[in-house]
């Protein structure tokens, strides 16, 4: 299924529409204070005339949607099956001499994951999946200035296992850098989990210093370097299945060349992330000005 078919429908504006005034990523409860809020409007204006309550819908409105429409979204309906299928990251990161692996030598998962990386992780205590949030995160968290920016920002990761994603999608990282993960992303490889957390830890990076973003998109992507790297505006190796008119380019290309950057090296394949991306041959000299940009200003090390 072409999730581009999910653009503009009816489904997807009441979705949008849910996320009025607040950003609790339980869906149901979103519909809930919604209607609640709606069935409070339509009391307090007939009881007479409370005339401030519909400005205040209405500035809450438009602050709900527009951090609706700067959340990154991973996956979506059809676009994410598959993923990760026919990729082969068995090859290790490229070794930096300025890098130290982060280790959790006591085995807490959630205490390393706090009081390393500043991140708190909240719907699970299931150690299977705080180890693998740990060790997806420390392949990034080696390089200096990563780490220093996403310590920054303080990321919350909340795990909604039974639920599923606005639009089917995997996983959703706000303004904040807060990370959300869905249904679907339990389904995935150990290795595709692990590649799309540190996606998401590069838009919480670049959420959170939108200029960065912005300045990598343009230096790189903008002044038309690396060629063969980019397709539609992104990396390749991003499923450019799921682009669609409400995807933030700089956003996702600039994700994708964390996650490019720290997984894949010189001698081989930086595989595609999904079924309708494309591989990456030696993926640091290949797109060499993204990889040196990244490397300089985002990693360090
Ligand atoms: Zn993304």
């Amino acid at each position: 299924m072409d999730p581009n078919q999910n653009e503009g429908q009816g489904s997807g504006f009441v979705n949008k529409a849910n996320n009025v005034g607040r950003l609790a990523y339980d869906n149901t409860r979103r519909f809930k204070g919604a209607y609640r809020a709606i069935k409070t409007l339509r009391i307090t204006t007939a009881a007479g005339g409370i005339w401030w309550v519909p400005i205040i819908f209405a500035l809450c409105f438009a602050l709900g949607l527009t951090l609706f429409i700067s959340m990154s979204v991973e996956g979506g309906v059809g676009g994410g099956s598959g993923v990760g299928e026919g990729g082969d990251l068995s090859s290790p990161p490229p070794s930096e001499s300025g890098t130290t692996t982060p280790t959790c030598s006591q085995g807490n998962y959630s205490d390393c994951l706090l009081s390393q990386f500043n991140v708190t992780v909240i719907g699970t205590t299931d150690q299977t999946t705080l180890r693998l949030i740990y060790d997806a995160l420390s392949i990034p968290m080696a390089y200096p200035l990563f780490s220093q920016r996403f310590k920054a920002a303080r990321v919350t990761i909340s795990i909604n296992s039974a639920q599923t994603g606005f639009n089917g999608g995997w996983l959703v990282t706000n303004q904040a850098g807060d990370i959300a993960i869905y249904q679907k992303f339990f389904e995935a490889a150990d290795r595709t989990k692990k590649e799309y957390l540190i996606h998401e830890a590069g838009h919480s990076v670049g959420n959170t210093n939108d200029q960065l973003q912005q300045n990598f998109y343009k230096s790189v992507y903008k002044a038309g370097l690396d060629p063969k790297c980019y397709l539609q505006g992104v990396i390749k190796t991003y499923a450019l299945g799921l682009i669609n008119s409400n995807t933030r380019l700089p956003n996702e290309a600039f994700a994708e060349a964390v996650a490019d950057s720290v997984l894949c090296n010189n001698t081989g394949i930086c595989p595609k992330n999904s079924p309708s991306g494309f591989d990456i041959p030696n993926f640091p000299s290949t797109c060499l000005s993204t990889y040196t940009w990244i490397k300089n200003n985002v990693l360090g090390g």
